[in-house]
């Protein structure tokens, strides 16, 4: 048998990978809404698995989402650990205010590829929220912190269908224009196939090569992992996954499942391509998301355990 480096070669995948566990966010944010006390354990348990990255919280309206209204506090009461990088998701000029006033340098703002979805959102067409992006990007580097644009239904959108991969392009082409550090493409309804992801990196990297870009993707429809590998031959190396599982978007109907953290991770080290994280105690904060959302969580890592866990023969 080769050893895993053996392999990484012969794939041509990247030594390392970034992962931003978006779990106390994106997950929590799509689940009934938990304690404060949790959401608290929660990040804290995922700051020591030597995870890289965290979207730690989002700054938003507690009307429109209250899983979110004590955003400040959790923030305020998380260990911040050394090496950790921490980014907030904000809606519009008041949420990147508080983003700020809290500390946070990594702010991400969200613009849906596709029309109806973005509506849907946030009661303006995807023009009008890159005007008010192009705002934002400005407010947070005066305040000296980095923008990041995630863009919404990059791969497909559940009200409109295909997504046109030029169209995703020309939004890139505007926000980096506007000056964004970096770009995200979501894949909210797990629409997105190998195909798909290879059609969207393409068009982007051909026109914009220079742009850091980072792929969130969703096993809605079990295609998260193989998405994930097709991106990473193709150089990728920044992923979003939420642990457990958590989480799915709640202006789609039926839509769940993030990709699982502990799913990417057991995969990409087999593979041997690092991610920073010990898979033990990532499993251990799975466990304790499922036990602090009160529900069986999709991960099949979670469910089996890593595959180096071993079944005792019957004595
Ligand atoms: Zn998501």
């Amino acid at each position: 048998m080769l050893d895993s480096s053996e392999v990484n070669l012969m794939a041509q995948l990247p030594e390392s990978v970034s992962i931003r566990e978006v779990g106390p966010r994106d997950g929590l944010q799509n689940e009934e809404p938990i304690p404060t006390d949790a959401k608290v354990r929660l990040l804290d348990a995922l700051s020591r698995t030597g995870v890289r990255r965290v979207e730690a919280v989002s700054f938003v309206h507690p009307k429109a989402i209250p899983q979110m209204a004590d955003a400040d506090e959790v923030w305020q009461r998380a260990e911040k650990v050394d090496g950790v990088r921490y980014s907030a998701l904000v809606p519009n000029t008041r949420g990147a205010q508080r983003a700020l006033a809290a500390g946070f340098t990594e702010i991400e703002v969200v613009v849906s590829a596709s029309d109806t979805h973005n509506r849907r959102n946030v009661n303006r067409s995807t023009d009008e929220s890159l005007d008010d992006i192009a705002e934002l990007i400005d407010l947070l580097h005066g305040a000296g912190a980095t923008a990041e644009v995630i863009v919404a239904t990059s791969f497909g959108c559940p009200y409109e269908g295909d997504v046109d991969p030029r169209r995703v392009a020309a939004i890139v082409d505007r926000v980096a224009r506007d000056g964004a550090d970096r770009v995200a493409f979501g894949d909210t309804t797990g629409m997105g196939t190998p195909r798909r992801v290879r059609e969207l990196v393409t068009a982007v990297r051909d026109r914009n090569a220079h742009l850091p870009v980072l792929l969130h993707f969703h096993n809605t429809r079990g295609t998260a992992l193989a998405n994930m590998l097709t991106a990473m031959e193709l150089g990728v190396t920044e992923f979003d996954a939420s642990v457990g599982g958590l989480g799915g978007c709640p202006y789609a109907p039926g839509a769940s499942g993030n990709l699982a953290t502990e799913e990417a991770v057991h995969m990409l080290h087999d593979m041997g391509v690092d991610t920073g994280i010990d898979l033990d105690a990532l499993i251990e904060a799975a466990e304790l998301a499922e036990s602090l959302v009160g529900k069986k969580l999709p991960s099949g890592v979670l469910r089996a355990g890593p595959r180096t866990r071993l079944t005792p023969l019957p004595a």
